[in-house]
């Protein structure tokens, strides 16, 4: 990606988060953007950098252990999260690398990472993440459940931030951004991690943090 074009995508998502949130009468400073690297390399994500982006996400921790200490090394100030599902036994490498993590989901790991914040005296930012269309091969922890690993956490000493959710594909969103506001609403829950790049207009009205944005700011991955 050129630098121009770089600058130009984030320009119009930053842009399209501050109509949405002029809609909901919210400040556009309360939005942050996750900027989804995935799969792109560092020479597609230091022109972002250099457009000023310095929230960045990961789904997982091997490839994000791969790209980012090299890049951090580059530009101080950046702010790396994982939005993807993470194995207990993942938790200690996941605590050193990570400033916030959207995909606590189990007690277990709730556990894993209590230890290894205890260890490392580093505290990540901790997102719930909810399977909010109670679909079967999504991650996150059932609706049911919620409660008992909120409990489960506090109990731990972990500070939960808030609650993440993927609707369900195909569906229209903004139902189900709706119920995960609810819930964050009903359990004291200041953050809201929702919408990604075909709804984080919708998901910006209904709440949102935190947008994750992949396909919008770097292309299509292949
Ligand atoms: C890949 C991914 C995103 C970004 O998706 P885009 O549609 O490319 O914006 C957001 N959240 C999670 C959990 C992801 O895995």
């Amino acid at each position: 990606m050129l630098p121009d074009d770089a600058r130009m995508r984030i320009d119009a998502v930053r842009e399209s988060i501050a109509r949405a949130a002029r809609i909901a009468r919210r400040d556009p400073a309360g939005v942050t953007l996750v900027a989804v690297s995935k799969t792109h390399d560092a020479e597609a994500i230091r022109p972002l950098i250099a457009a000023g982006q310095r929230v960045f996400g990961e789904n997982r921790v091997q490839e994000a252990a791969a790209k980012w200490p090299a890049l951090r090394a580059e530009t101080p100030g950046i702010e790396l999260h994982l939005v993807g599902q993470l194995q207990s036994n993942k938790a200690e490498e996941a605590v050193a690398l990570f400033d916030a993590i959207h995909s606590l989901d189990r007690p277990s790991l709730a556990d894993a990472l209590a230890r290894a914040m205890e260890r490392q005296g580093r505290r990540p930012a901790l997102f719930v993440q909810v399977n909010i269309g109670e679909e079967e091969q999504k991650g996150g922890c059932a609706i049911g459940d919620l409660p008992a690993l909120l409990s489960h956490a506090r109990a731990t000493g972990l500070a939960v931030a808030g609650l993440m959710c993927v609707p369900p594909l195909d569906l229209e969103p903004a139902p189900w951004f709706a119920l995960l506001a609810k819930l964050a609403r009903d359990h004291g829950l200041a953050g809201l991690s929702m919408g990604m790049s075909g709804d984080y207009e919708t998901a910006v009205t209904l709440g949102a943090t935190h947008v994750r944005v992949g396909t919008a700011l770097f292309g299509q991955r292949s």
